[in-house]
């Protein structure tokens, strides 16, 4: 690997908690070169101060357009915000680069556009709601235990600064249950609530409940119940270097991609 042509990297939301992991996880070791780290904040400062001196020799800045004609990337890895990454994909491939997402929280809209902007430019990108490998299995064996369980509720517990809830995970473990599905779930008696919400969110047809408090990071666990059984798959996230492996499998593999893919399990499985 280290012998090919490294993969050109710009880095969006470089200065918050998962751009500095991946500031740290695509070395030229693994095959990367991060050529521009991008973020609102911390503008100016040298990416090594952030990250420690395996970092890119880089300083933060605050555009990425300018970033990019300057110094052009193949692919962009965002972990900026929901609201702006569907832009940041648009100016990527307005150049040539493919895109890898890794904020979660778009909706369809943001979906359909990042769609067009594949089309338009001719580019293939990537929207990974969740890069920990662990978490896309935990996904695949909910889908699997779905066509025989019917009946399942999803408990999403993260850290406490996390904007949007229901987790993307939790989201698309939902949609895939019901998908899988070949009989429905059991009709519930109309619950009498004491406290409106007790019962959660309901998401393709699946009960959903998130947690958020301080020292967690990101878990998730499916219960399905049966006649007389119950099962759990339950997936942990200890450490944003866990995401890390999926990161660099999408960013190397985003380019051979034909349109706009969505989710880690189609480059796993
Ligand atoms: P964070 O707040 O620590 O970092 C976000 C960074 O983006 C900040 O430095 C902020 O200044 C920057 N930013 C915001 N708007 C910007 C803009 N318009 N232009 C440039 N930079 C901008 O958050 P975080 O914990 O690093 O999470 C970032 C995103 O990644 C969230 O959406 C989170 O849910 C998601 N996330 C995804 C995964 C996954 O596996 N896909 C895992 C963890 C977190």
């Amino acid at each position: 690997m280290p012998n090919e042509t490294p993969i050109r990297v710009a880095v969006v939301g470089a200065a918050g908690r998962m751009g500095q992991e991946v500031l740290k996880a695509l070395t030229p070791q693994e095959g990367f070169q991060i050529v521009a780290a991008v973020d609102r904040h911390e503008i100016g400062r040298p990416a090594r101060e952030l990250v420690g001196p395996n970092g890119p020799d880089l300083v933060i800045e605050d555009r990425l357009g300018p970033a990019l004609d300057r110094s052009p990337a193949d692919v962009i890895v965002d972990f900026s915000h929901h609201s702006v990454a569907p832009t940041h994909a648009e100016t990527a491939a307005k150049r040539g680069a493919s895109f890898v997402i890794g904020c979660t929280g778009l909706g369809n809209d943001d979906i359909a556009m990042l769609r067009g902007t594949c089309t338009e430019f001719k580019v293939s990108g990537m929207y990974v709601p969740n890069f920990a490998i662990g978490a896309v299995l935990m996904m695949k064996f909910a889908e699997l235990a779905a066509r025989w369980l019917p009946d399942a509720e999803i408990i999403e517990l993260h850290h406490d600064r996390k904007e949007d809830a229901p987790s993307g995970t939790a989201m698309l473990t939902a949609e895939k249950i019901q998908a899988a599905r070949t009989s429905a779930p059991r009709k519930l008696p109309k619950p009498f609530f004491k406290v409106e919400g007790a019962r959660g969110g309901l998401a393709h047809e699946v009960p959903v409940h998130s947690i958020r408090l301080p020292g967690l990071l990101a878990h998730q666990e499916v219960i399905f119940g049966g006649p007389g059984e119950t099962l759990t798959i339950r997936h942990d996230s200890l450490d944003r270097a866990g995401f890390m492996n999926g990161v660099r499998l999408a960013a190397r593999q985003v380019r051979s991609l034909d349109g706009l893919v969505i989710g880690l399990d189609k480059i796993l499985f």
